[in-house]
């Protein structure tokens, strides 16, 4: 299929091959879309740059999301090369290992800082420089959230608080860009293991109790989760903007 032939797509959050970010590369890849990616440091090029040239990708950027001349320079290359854009894919997450083990209390001033920064409002500076990109194009970005926005899930703490404000960004940013054409949207996945998720203590039985207690009795996979970035980053979810759609199993419907 070409559901995305003649798109460009920037993809923020990709640090190796077990990434959600590199799932979702990868059927956009397969659905015709042309990618640029980004990567947080010099230790992490080592691991995005051949993957992301294994898809053919011409531009790949060094961008830290708590540096706004990283950001500046990410997308007046965009310009410079492609003049205009009509993806984003944000899927960047940070919090100090301290604040996914100890009790949320606890959570000090500057640990709370990082994790918003990184975690919330990356989506907000990201999106007010693709948009400007999008100009004139019917543009799409997704972010990626987890349940725990929603209700407590032990040690996820300050993560959840992060993700309560990025779903909230999610429908101000669909308010403001809507009457543009952009859509603003977010996945919200059960437990995938990644990188991100190692940092969270005790994850197997966050993967063990979601599977128990899912309606369709399993985890999910990164594929899954592409899949469903795939509609909503294409024409096929053209009226859908502002959702937090969840891709976790049916986990979030339960009550007992
Ligand atoms: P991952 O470790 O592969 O991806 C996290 C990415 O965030 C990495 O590429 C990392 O480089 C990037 N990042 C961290 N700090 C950054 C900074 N300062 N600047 C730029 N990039 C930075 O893990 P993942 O699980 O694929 O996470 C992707 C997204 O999916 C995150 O938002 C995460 O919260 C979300 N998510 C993950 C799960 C899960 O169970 N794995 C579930 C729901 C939502």
């Amino acid at each position: 299929m070409d559901l995305l032939k003649g798109k460009r797509a920037v993809i923020f959050g990709v640090a190796n091959e077990r990434s959600i970010a590199w799932a979702i590369s990868e059927a956009l890849h397969a659905e015709g879309a042309e990618l640029a990616f980004t990567y947080a440091g010099e230790i992490l090029e080592k691991r995005v740059r051949p993957l992301a040239e294994g898809i053919g990708a011409k531009i790949i950027l060094p961008c830290d999301v708590t540096k706004d001349d990283e950001i500046d320079k990410v997308f007046q290359t965009l310009k410079q090369e492609w003049g205009s854009l009509d993806i984003l894919v944000h899927a960047i997450a940070f919090a100090a290992k301290e604040d996914l083990s100890n009790p949320y209390v606890l959570t000090g001033r500057s640990g709370f800082h990082l994790a918003l920064d990184v975690s919330a409002y990356s989506l907000v500076a990201l999106t007010r420089h693709a948009a400007a990109l999008m100009e004139g194009r019917s543009g799409s970005i997704l972010t990626m959230t987890y349940m725990g926005s929603e209700k407590v899930v032990p040690n996820y703490n300050v993560m959840g608080v992060a993700k309560a404000a990025l779903e909230a960004s999610v429908r101000y940013l669909a308010y403001d860009l809507g009457p543009r054409g952009i859509r603003v949207n977010a996945i919200s996945a059960g437990p995938i293991k990644t990188l991100a998720a190692a940092g969270i203590s005790g994850f197997k039985e966050m993967l063990h109790y979601s599977s128990e207690r899912a309606p369709l009795k399993r985890n999910i996979t990164a594929e899954e989760v592409a899949r469903t970035a795939v509609y909503l980053l294409s024409d096929m979810a053209g009226a859908v903007t502002g959702e937090i759609v969840h891709v976790d199993a049916g986990y979030n419907i339960m009550g007992m």
